[in-house]
């Protein structure tokens, strides 16, 4: 079943494909994304890098200096709208400035949460009162701001908030106490989004400026990485907060805190991207002009083999990240007007899995590749002097914040299996007709386009195997829930690479249908192992074997060509251009 654009919804790449068309890809840039584009690099390369060891050193004075640089040039108010002095672009040059910004790690992690998780709860959920007074300010730089979920007691269990919100005797403020902690920005925020239950019960958010009676700040944690971002608690002691700073309905905070979050993942596979791309560069350059043994590490096809690797994953992670943004400008162009916050927030979340896998996969793929980045500098990665050693320490955190990897992976095959509990999606018919075409023998032919089937059909087997086994309890067993989630994963990020390359046929096609049938050799590798292991798992011997046959049969059924030569290729591409070029 192939749907068109108008009839898509959240997920829905898990039991349906899609048609070229429909896939928004980097080549599709207009002129305002590519001037956004220049603007960002610009200012990333000529003001941010070239401060790079100060804002390691944790000068946070020059982070709030290049923020407000950021702010003159529009960086900062990509996502507000323009009544509101931002420039209310689209969120694919959302991902555009998190991308580019993101290969700053430290000072890229402050800047996207400023505009990201820290502004957007009042462009989507403030009052008009409260858009006025703060979005102008955060869009220019003059504030900046934090938010401010998690503590001691609440981190992945987000929810099981222990801040309280009391209103006090006069009715004028609520009473807040609490401690914040990890939070991103607090050395130099104006405005913190804080989430606290009013009478211990309704989660609820606040807008809480510094100045406000009772907010103090802990001391700066020591990291591992990004040091260039400021991390400290925030305490709330008997903090006065107005009550016209409550922050959309009482006891709605969740759908603030959460559907803000969503874009926050996009946001962060954004910034991974940018920083992978980034991550390789750094090993082109190194691995052109290191020689050994007479000759450049470059020329050796052991390097050239770990930089196709590469390439095909950063593209695979480009492709899906900019075919989501396009997704979440179809479901949130609407917003910024919209008063009622049960659609802003459905609207918010109907791209949820999409935000996750963006999360995941960008995330996964910038350790990736800043490992094997670092692997090819040898003993000078583990140099200060050379920039992969700091990318190697900063990449570690994105898999970690704004919902961890688990967590994240818990909620891809979580989401389809409330559709189908709700009726909403027919799964067992799914499974019965991705079982008829595993099983139907002699494919007359074996595209790229037909491993994105086959991938889709195991899932669904698996799926279907899972739910046979645990039925409605199938979330509890998250052994089993993870594998399919990392199958979902495999599919999204292989369907987005394929159908951007066939979407190009004209343009670049050779170095796509390279970089594509790379990917997907490893997808499907990766997708057999996860099957292989829940199927091992969770069948009696009998039927394990038989169910294992069809999967094995119809993975290893593709043929792309040899590995060895197209692999060559891509690198001789990658080192004509000394970059990520595709
Ligand atoms: C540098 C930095 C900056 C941060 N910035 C901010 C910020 O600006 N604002 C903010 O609010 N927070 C921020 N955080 C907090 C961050 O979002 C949390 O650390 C993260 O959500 C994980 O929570 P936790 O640390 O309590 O880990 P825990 O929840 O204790 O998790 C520990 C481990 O258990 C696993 N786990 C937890 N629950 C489950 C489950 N249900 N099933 C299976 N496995 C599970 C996790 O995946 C993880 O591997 C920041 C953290 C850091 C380190």
């Amino acid at each position: 079943m192939t749907q068109t654009r108008s009839s898509r919804s959240g997920a829905d790449f898990l039991y349906q494909s899609s048609v070229p068309e429909d896939i928004f890809t980097p080549e599709d840039f207009t002129d305002e994304h590519k001037m956004i584009a220049k603007t960002a690099h610009q200012f990333v390369t000529k003001e941010v890098e070239a401060h790079r060891e100060t804002i390691e050193n944790q000068d946070f004075d020059r982070v709030v200096t290049l923020l407000k640089k950021a702010g003159e040039l529009g960086l900062l108010g990509h996502s507000i709208p323009e009544k509101y002095g931002g420039l209310g672009l689209d969120k694919i040059s959302k991902g555009i400035v998190g991308e580019v910004v993101g290969r700053t790690s430290g000072y890229g992690v402050a800047q996207s949460n400023h505009t990201c998780i820290a502004t957007l709860p009042i462009t989507h959920f403030g009052s008009n009162e409260q858009k006025d007074k703060y979005l102008p300010k955060l869009a220019s730089g003059e504030y900046l701001g934090a938010y401010c979920l998690t503590e001691p007691n609440a981190g992945s269990d987000a929810l099981a908030s222990q801040t309280t919100a009391v209103l006090n005797s006069e009715g004028t403020h609520y009473i807040l106490n609490g401690t914040k902690l990890y939070i991103t920005n607090a050395v130099f925020s104006d405005t913190f989004i804080v989430y606290a239950k009013i009478d211990g019960k309704h989660f609820s958010a606040f807008i809480v400026e510094k100045d406000f009676p009772g907010l103090s700040l802990g001391p700066e944690e020591k990291k591992m990485g990004i040091k260039g971002s400021s991390t400290r608690s925030v305490i709330l002691e008997d903090c006065q907060v107005p009550i016209d700073h409550l922050l959309g309905e009482v006891g709605k905070g969740h759908v603030i805190a959460l559907n803000v979050l969503n874009l926050g993942r996009f946001n962060l596979g954004s910034a991974c991207t940018g920083g992978a791309k980034h991550a390789l560069n750094l090993a082109l350059q190194h691995t052109n002009e290191r020689k050994q043994f007479g000759q450049t590490i470059a020329s050796f096809t052991a390097t050239q083999e770990k930089v196709a690797v590469m390439m095909a994953r950063i593209y695979a992670s480009e492709s899906l990240q900019y075919r989501t943004a396009s997704l979440l400008e179809e479901a949130m162009k609407d917003l910024y007007d919209e008063e009622d916050h049960r659609i802003v927030g459905k609207q918010m979340m109907e791209y949820a899995v999409e935000c996750a896998i963006c999360k995941v996969f960008g995330s996964e793929t910038l350790d990736q590749v800043v490992d094997e980045s670092l692997q090819l500098h040898g003993g000078a990665g583990f140099i200060q002097e050379y920039p992969i050693e700091q990318m190697y320490r900063d990449s570690r955190i994105n898999r970690i914040f704004e919902g961890t990897n688990e967590v994240n992976r818990l909620l891809i095959p979580g989401n389809l299996l409330k559709k189908a509990l709700k009726g909403e999606v027919a799964l067992e018919e799914l499974v019965e007709k991705a079982k008829r075409e595993l099983s139907s023998k002699g494919k007359d032919s074996l595209t790229e386009e037909d491993a994105i089937r086959s991938i889709r059909n195991v899932f669904l087997l698996c799926v279907g195997v899972a739910f046979e086994k645990h039925g409605e309890e199938l979330m509890k067993h998250q052994e089993s829930v993870i594998k399919l989630a990392n199958i979902a994963i495999m599919l999204y990020a292989a369907e987005s690479s394929v159908l951007r390359a066939v979407k190009h046929t004209q343009r670049d096609h050779h170095i796509k249908t390279a970089l594509t049938r790379t990917f997907l050799e490893e997808a499907l590798l990766q997708v057999e192992a996860s099957a292989r292991k829940l199927i091992m798992s969770l069948l009696p011997t009998r039927e394990k074997s038989e169910v294992l046959n069809l999967i094995i049969r119809e993975l290893s059924s593709y043929d792309f060509g040899s590995s060895l030569e197209r692999n060559r290729e891509i690198a001789k591409h990658s080192y004509n251009n000394l970059k990520y070029e595709v």
